[in-house]
């Protein structure tokens, strides 16, 4: 039989595939690029291509591609032959390392928030030789980054590996002070987990609404929903459990570590998790698993949905973000120590995060923020619009010990210091899992729970990191020219929490009573996307981005426009979906279950010669009301399209937000009302019953 083992990484051109098949000097050469981050030799290069193109084409590969992650948070590529022409009808396969470096797609159609002219469309995309190439189908993909000529960037990974960097930097900065001078770099890791739907290929294929926006726009609610819990963990079905065999093997074989699967709490969602690896081979890991869900599950008569909420009613779907920091010598920098000086080097590292997270609550919230997250967040199934951060119990009073100079309730007795004599006693495992908070602590990372899961995982990253690298920056400031190096840490995170506890919540982040105490403290509350990108060119975040590198304030601009307008967008297509599935399905099915009813009663009533109403004539009153409630309502639907249409920016995005969804949120109570009481023959729609319940 063929084990997990014989295939895993089979379709990855990884490090063993690498010393096997490279010269022993250029393979050196590769390694010491990939470790210190510089530039490829072209020499170098030439030897790699080679390698990798006979490695591909023995596994059936015939032509490569960059594959990069445009602004839009999908993967781009534009697939090249390797075959070159020769005289007399005959070919090569050909491959060089400058094809292997750089390639140069036309860019005029990414988005690009006007960072270009159409006409200076060319852009090019480098090699990231840190995430590995691997076969998907029948194409060698080389993970490159995106960027135009004139050195903007117009990617996501461009941004993420500079944000890895500047951390990486400030953490070896503040570990030379603890004398670990051995670190050379240090690592942020991530684990993704993925939430999805899956539902039955025939449904999907019957909704438009589902096929053009990724969410149901109309639908009344099923009977039964999630209220018995009984699909959590629950067994899978044959379809589903076949469906997920295949996609984990296609995983493995590209190396991706996919791990843990199982049930989620609406009816038809289920949840993916691969072991954690480097931030940006986890993020490229993502973006493969979210495309081979959508490609697998037709195989198996199903559609996957990655919408954060493609049902009302029943739960959405999320991607919790797992994130910590490593050295390169294998210490998890979040994972509390078993001496005095790894705790203080741990609670100095847990202090970052807690300033970083506090500071920059504004960006975490935007690298959030989209109209399909909107419907989760706060929504009584995700963290609240609000961040903050879970410590546990035990944590929280280490540290306000700390802040506070008292001695420590029960366990411990004594005065706190970080010192070589006193320390805190840290709770290795805190068990007490917080599954409200948008930043709970997990023992050894943090858990962040608010992106969506549709979301490239970059974004959300690349903020971490950065804030993370700041606060990082500051202490070093404080911490390097100290006489009493111990008390000066101990004092630094002493003032530290006393400052920013206000971010720190271990109660229930869904509770009403939360949003008021978190107005008291002065956390920020961005309840919708529009508002949200409205703080992204604060110049606070223009000033972060800047001094690391990460974002010129050109670029931030840019990023900002964008953001509002795919916003804008994808409120536009919902509302004209909205229409047309109104306009065209609903009312005429309505009219004609309506117009049969009216002929049925003319009927009866001959037959029996009855003049008192009978039940039929009810309902041939409702449906006759509600489908002139249904069309006048899209009329001021297609009112508020036309007055959005002429806006642009941050005040068309508002527009949609404030003005049009709640004009398609009356299409749909009408339309949903009707559902109800219209002939379940006659509905041109699967209901949710049909989708959810399927078998
Ligand atoms: P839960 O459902 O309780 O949140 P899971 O086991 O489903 O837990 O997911 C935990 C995720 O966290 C996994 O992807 C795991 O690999 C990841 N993880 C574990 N340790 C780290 C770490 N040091 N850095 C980043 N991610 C981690
Ligand atoms: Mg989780």
């Amino acid at each position: 039989m063929e084990t997990v083992a014989s295939y895993f990484g089979s379709m990855v051109f990884n490090d063993e595939a690498m010393r096997e098949r490279l010269p022993k000097d250029v393979y050196k050469a590769l390694k010491q690029t990939i470790r210190e981050g510089k530039d490829l030799d072209l020499n170098v290069a030439n030897s790699v291509a080679n390698a990798m193109k006979n490695w591909a084409i023995e596994k059936g590969a015939t032509h490569f591609t960059h594959w990069f992650q445009p602004l839009t948070g999908m993967t781009a590529e534009k697939h090249d032959a390797f075959i070159t022409p020769l005289d007399g009808g005959k070919v090569i396969l050909d491959f060089s390392g400058k094809e292997l470096i750089k390639g140069e797609p036309d860019a005029s159609s990414f988005p690009s928030g006007g960072l270009r002219a159409t006409f200076e469309a060319r852009g090019y995309t480098a090699w990231d030789p840190t995430s590995y190439a691997f076969i998907k189908e029948d194409t060698l993909c080389i993970p490159t980054a995106f960027c135009s000529y004139s050195g903007e960037v117009l990617d996501k990974k461009t941004p993420l590996l500079r944000s890895m960097e500047a951390i990486s930097e400030e953490a070896v900065k503040i570990l030379s002070l603890f004398g670990k001078t051995d670190v050379k770099r240090v690592i942020t890791t991530v684990g993704a987990e993925q939430e999805y739907f899956l539902i039955d290929a025939d449904d999907y294929r019957k909704r438009k609404d589902l096929r053009l926006t990724g969410r149901t726009l109309f639908g009344a609610r099923s009977p039964k929903g999630q209220e018995k819990d009984d699909h959590y963990f629950g067994a899978l079905r044959t379809r589903v459990a076949e469906f997920m065999a295949d996609l984990d093997k296609e995983l493995w074989k590209l190396g991706i570590p996919a791990k843990t699967r199982h049930n989620e709490v609406a009816p038809c969602q289920h949840e993916l998790a691969p072991v954690f690896s480097v931030s940006n081979v986890a993020v490229d890991h993502n973006q493969i698993m979210m495309e081979l869900m959508k490609k697998i599950a037709p195989k198996h008569g199903l559609a996957c949905l990655l919408h954060e909420k493609p049902f009302e009613g029943v739960n959405g779907s999320g991607k919790h973000n797992n994130w910590s920091i490593s050295t390169d010598t294998g210490i998890n920098l979040l994972e509390p120590g078993d001496n005095p000086k790894d705790n203080a080097q741990f609670l100095l590292f847990l202090s970052a995060v807690i300033k970083a997270v506090d500071e920059y609550q504004d960006l975490l919230r935007i690298s959030v923020a989209s109209a399909g997250n909107d419907h989760r967040l706060g929504a009584n199934e995700a963290p609240p619009a609000i961040v903050s951060i879970f410590l546990g119990d035990e944590l929280a009073d280490i540290l306000e010990s700390i802040a506070s100079g008292k001695s420590l309730s029960g366990r411990k007795k004594g005065k706190m210091t970080l010192g070589v004599h006193v320390l805190p006693d840290i709770p290795k495992d805190t068990t007490d899992r917080n599954r409200t908070s948008p930043m709970a602590f997990t023992g050894n990372k943090f858990e962040f729970r608010m992106p969506g899961s549709s979301f490239s995982m970059a974004g959300p990253n690349i903020g971490l990191n950065t804030m993370v690298a700041k606060a990082l920056k500051e202490f070093y400031g404080v911490l390097k020219d100290a006489d009493d190096f111990g008390k000066a840490v101990t004092e630094l995170v002493a003032s530290n929490y006393r400052e920013h506890k206000r971010i720190v919540f271990n109660g229930n982040a869904y509770a009403p009573e939360w949003v008021e105490e978190a107005e008291e403290r002065g956390l920020l509350n961005l309840q919708s996307s529009p508002d949200a990108f409205d703080q992204y060119t604060a110049p606070k975040n223009i000033a972060l981005f800047g001094e690391f590198g990460i974002y010129n304030a050109k670029e931030l601009e840019s990023r900002c426009e964008i953001h509002h307008e795919e916003y804008s967008k994808t409120i536009h297509i919902e509302a004209l979906t909205m229409l047309d599935i109104a306009v065209k399905r609903i009312i005429p099915a309505a009219s004609k279950y309506a117009s049969d009813l009216a002929a049925g009663i003319n009927q009866m009533k001959a037959a029996i010669n009855m003049v008192s109403p009978i039940a039929d004539e009810d309902i041939l009153r409702k449906v006759i009301s509600l489908t002139n409630e249904l069309y006048g309502s899209t009329n001021v639907l297609g009112e508020v399209i036309s007055e959005a249409e002429k806006l642009s920016g941050s005040l068309q995005s508002h527009y949609y937000r404030e003005e049009v969804l709640p004009k398609m949120e009356d299409v749909r109570r009408f339309a949903d009302n009707l559902e109800l009481i219209v002939a379940k023959d006659y509905w041109p729609l699967p209901t949710y019953s049909d989708m959810l319940f399927y078998v």
